[in-house]
């Protein structure tokens, strides 16, 4: 299996609901959110996707995230802006433009720090 992978960075700032149902402080990140990208064979120019391709849809998924407070974007307006949710929400936009017969986008990851990651896979 080929895979690979590209990112792009965004910035803004959410608030996490806490345990007793308040929200915790308004805070920002530059969120870091990566796409990987499988495929058991290469297109007849040998790439698993073309990386100006994979750029291009990365930030089209994220675009109404950047500079933003993501609790009043959808759809965080109804679920908790967490980096696991964002995950999964970047996932279902990417899966949407980039999978075909041959590829598929298997995992994104949101790096929230340089520590700190959550990851969305449909398995
Ligand atoms: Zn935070």
């Amino acid at each position: 299996m080929y895979r690979v992978r590209d990112e792009v960075m965004i910035s803004a700032s959410h608030q996490i609901p806490m345990p007793d149902g308040s929200l915790e402080p308004m805070h920002g990140h530059n969120w870091r959110i990566v796409v990987h990208v499988e495929a058991p064979e290469l297109d007849p120019c040998g790439l698993v996707a073309d990386f100006n391709e994979l750029r291009a849809a990365l930030t089209r998924s994220v675009d109404d995230f950047d500079h933003q407070h993501l609790n009043e974007v959808p759809p965080f307006d109804g679920i908790p802006s967490t980096a696991e949710n964002l995950a999964r929400v970047v996932f279902e936009r990417l899966a949407k433009s980039l999978d075909d017969r041959r590829r598929r986008v298997f995992a994104v990851d949101v790096w929230m720090t340089d520590t700190g990651c959550a990851r969305w896979e449909p398995r």
